[in-house]
């Protein structure tokens, strides 16, 4: 195009900054194992490694009703969920979108506002009489976040993440709250288990898919848990528990270089996103590949190319102004723009920011989505990669159950995985294959709480 200011060395110079080469993919994986197998010997390191207290596999055979509250990074869910055995489930679902004002209110009221979307759940429930009136259900409450468990029902909030602040709920058992604002509003359920997100997505996937031997969330967060030997946990020795057992781990793994940033190659763009987080230095991979970030990242890179006077000449940016105004949804959007005029990110500017752009701005931009959801997607794959190391199971293979939008939304997101895997492993990365989590959450905190009452 002509007169363009963007030019072919300033693509370049991008591709240069979010580009992983192999190499520098199997450095990273080479100290994630590092870092995972640190998690599992001793209490308090960066990359937690806590164990979740789920034993074993499901059996397919686990049978009844249960409710499954989902607090995840945008949106509360509450599900009512009916496992009927062989494998064979059935799901009712509600879903509330959170506000920021919530992420950041008394942490008691945040509580309250999700007794009372269960409350409301159950009363409309048993209007249509799908659940009786005055039953008392098992609910496992899914809670992605890191917490401190010595069992299954009890849970200490070691920090936020995802931009959540709540005061008065790091260092508090979180079913302690709930319990307490369910007791409140006077819903009648009984909180059996607290799981992860990713511990959920780890035995739904097992449930619907036995080759499944770890579970990714990729979605507001980036996490991932697997089932590791309880003899390979040397901080559980004191237990007593055999060292066969099969424990659920929930590798909170969105902490990797964290603190040191020896290890991820962050831009600047990432270093300004961590300064000006709410938790500064924290979840450094997490921010370099989940939805919450990536569409901050890109907004970044125009903020600095508006200041420079390479983009949007003589035109009002300040729609672009604000902090996280820009949903990593686009960046989905604009990749999937097959049109020569690149029409769909005509509109995206054009609707919510009031830009006109230029042709050539348009195809930058989509290049520009491109590197920075390759990048995140070869991280992620880097992760995962370093569990499959740790396992010792990449000549047997293995699925892996992944849940959230960015896995299930994103075009070529998948593939980019897998292309990131055969970069690491070479030919045997095609023995490890991704699968969509069929409703990691609410169904896998259900399956756990039927678990747990076989179990006890
Ligand atoms: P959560 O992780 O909160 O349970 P999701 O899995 O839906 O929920 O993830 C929400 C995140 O996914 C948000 O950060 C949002 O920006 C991002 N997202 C939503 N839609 C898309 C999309 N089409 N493509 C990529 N990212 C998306």
């Amino acid at each position: 195009v002509e007169d363009s200011p963007i030019t072919s060395e300033l693509i370049q110079k991008y591709e240069k900054l979010f580009t992983l080469t192999p190499e520098k993919m199997r450095s990273i994986v080479d100290a994630f194992v590092e870092t995972l197998k640190r998690g599992l010997e001793q209490y308090g390191q960066v990359v937690p490694m806590i164990p979740a207290f789920v034993f074993g596999w499901p059996t397919g055979e686990e049978t009844g009703d249960y409710l499954a509250l989902d607090l995840g990074g945008t949106n509360l869910r509450v599900c009512l969920v009916t496992l009927s055995g062989g494998g064979k489930f059935d799901i009712k679902q509600k879903k509330y979108r959170l506000t920021e004002e919530q992420k950041q209110m008394e942490g008691s009221l945040l509580f309250d506002f999700c007794a009372d979307s269960l409350s409301a759940f159950l009363e409309s429930a048993q209007a249509e009489g799908t659940i009786k009136a005055g039953a008392e259900l098992p609910m496992g409450f899914t809670f992605s976040y890191p917490c401190q468990q010595d069992r299954i029902d009890h849970g200490i909030l070691i920090r936020w993440t995802k931009g959540f602040g709540n005061p008065n709920v790091e260092g508090f058992d979180v079913t302690q709250l709930f319990a307490d604002s369910l007791k409140k509003h006077n819903v009648p359920v009984s909180l059996t288990a607290l799981v992860n997100d990713t511990t959920g997505a780890l035995i739904a996937s097992h449930y619907t898919n036995p080759r499944t031997r770890i579970g990714v969330i990729l979605g507001t967060g980036c996490n991932a848990a697997y089932a590791e030997r309880v003899g390979n946990i040397p901080k559980m020795k004191d237990l007593g528990i055999p060292d066969d057992t099969l424990m659920s781990i929930n590798c909170e793994w969105g902490a990797f270089d964290s603190f040191e940033h020896k290890h991820l190659p962050r831009t600047k763009y990432d270093e300004i996103i961590d300064l000006t987080s709410n938790k500064p230095h924290e979840q450094a991979f997490e921010k370099c590949i989940s939805g919450r970030y990536l569409g901050e990242i890109f907004r970044l890179v125009m903020k600095e190319l508006i200041d420079e006077g390479v983009i949007f000449l003589g035109k009002d940016t300040s729609k672009l102004n604000e902090e996280y105004c820009f949903d990593t949804a686009y960046l989905s959007t604009m990749e999937s723009d097959m049109t020569p005029e690149l029409l769909t990110i005509v509109s995206v500017f054009s609707q919510h920011y009031k830009i006109e752009t230029t042709l050539a701005e348009r195809q930058f931009f989509k290049a520009l989505a491109n590197l920075i959801g390759t990048r995140s997607a070869r991280l992620a794959s880097c992760g995962m990669a370093a569990i499959v190391k740790k396992l010792d199971i990449l000549d047997e293979g293995c699925s892996i159950g992944i849940d959230g939008s960015l896995y299930d939304m994103y075009p070529g997101f998948k593939e980019r995985i897998h292309e990131g895997l055969t970069d690491i492993f070479g030919e045997k990365g095609k023995n490890v294959v991704t699968h969509h989590a069929e409703d990691g959450s609410g169904l896998g905190s259900a399956i756990i709480a039927a678990m747990t009452k076989t179990r006890k």
